[in-house]
């Protein structure tokens, strides 16, 4: 799905169903981010304040950014994104600028949701770099998350692979003050997570994902999407001698003759 990017500002395409293995994390995103943007006047009822900011942290390719799309694309939020580490590359003064200028995107287009990829790289904690531009870029998005009013209507969403890499003047109440961790899936998880990067394949009969998922120990959703990648591109070499690939294009039949088989998986 990555770079497959919807315009920026969109919602994107992707929905819960495309997060797989993630029933617990997404019951906890869905009541810390969607419940409040979606009624902040139940979290008003209640006297809490509906979060602006949320941290989703984990190992890389967990799905954080799938899972920020996806709830996103659920609430029909216009979808805002940062990259921490391209941010902090820009000339002197560009950083801020990009920053406001993605708040003040959001802010005209509430309900949206601004994603900031690796904030780690923006906000690292202020004993590890004291550099003059994290310095400044911090400040700007401190003053900027403090600027939004807490009515639910813009949610700000950070990911990282180091919560305790962050900056802690960001973790205070009112800004990233809530967290949810994005783990390393287990068996059954990466079972669900193959099916889902395997749906739209012609797996062949006799495939067994429950093996597979049993046999991928510390693999994370990329890992696994990639694995049925490769596993599609084998099946495809494999094949390809057979099909007449001078034909504009081919034979219908053949196509549909294509499987995936076990064989594909082990290379
Ligand atoms: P990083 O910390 O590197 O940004 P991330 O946790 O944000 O990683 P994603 O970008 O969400 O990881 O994952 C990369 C791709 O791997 C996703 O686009 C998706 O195709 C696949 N993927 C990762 N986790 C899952 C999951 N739980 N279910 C289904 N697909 C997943």
């Amino acid at each position: 799905l990555e770079g497959e990017g919807e315009p920026d500002g969109q919602p994107p395409d992707v929905t819960y169903e495309d997060v797989g293995g993630l029933d617990d994390e997404l019951e906890r995103v869905r009541e810390m981010i969607e419940l409040p943007m979606r009624h902040p006047e139940l979290f008003r009822a209640l006297g809490i304040e509906p979060p602006k900011g949320v941290l989703l942290h984990g190992p890389p390719g967990t799905g954080k950014t799938l899972i920020a799309r996806a709830v996103a694309n659920e609430i029909d939020a216009h979808f805002q994104t940062i990259s921490g580490p391209e941010i902090m590359s820009k000339y002197y003064g560009e950083s801020e600028e990009q920053l406001r200028d993605v708040f003040e995107d959001a802010a005209e287009h509430e309900p949206a949701i601004v994603f900031i990829d690796e904030l780690d790289s923006i906000a690292p904690k202020r004993e590890d770099v004291q550099g003059d531009v994290e310095r400044r870029v911090v400040a700007q998005l401190l003053s900027l998350m403090d600027g939004l009013e807490q009515r639910g209507e813009i949610t700000v969403i950070g990911t990282t692979n180091r919560v305790d890499a962050i900056d802690p003047a960001l973790r205070r109440p009112g800004r990233f003050d809530r967290e949810i961790e994005i783990g390393v899936p287990d068996a059954a998880g990466r079972e669900e997570i193959l099916q889902i990067h395997t749906r739209g394949m012609p797996l062949a009969e006799d495939i067994d994902l429950e093996r597979y998922a049993e046999n991928t120990h510390g693999f994370v959703g990329a890992d696994l999407e990639n694995l049925a990648k490769e596993a599609a591109m084998t099946a495809m070499r494999r094949v390809r001698p057979e099909l007449d690939l001078e034909e504009d294009e081919i034979d219908a039949e053949a196509l549909e003759a294509i499987e995936i088989t076990e064989g594909d998986f082990k290379s």
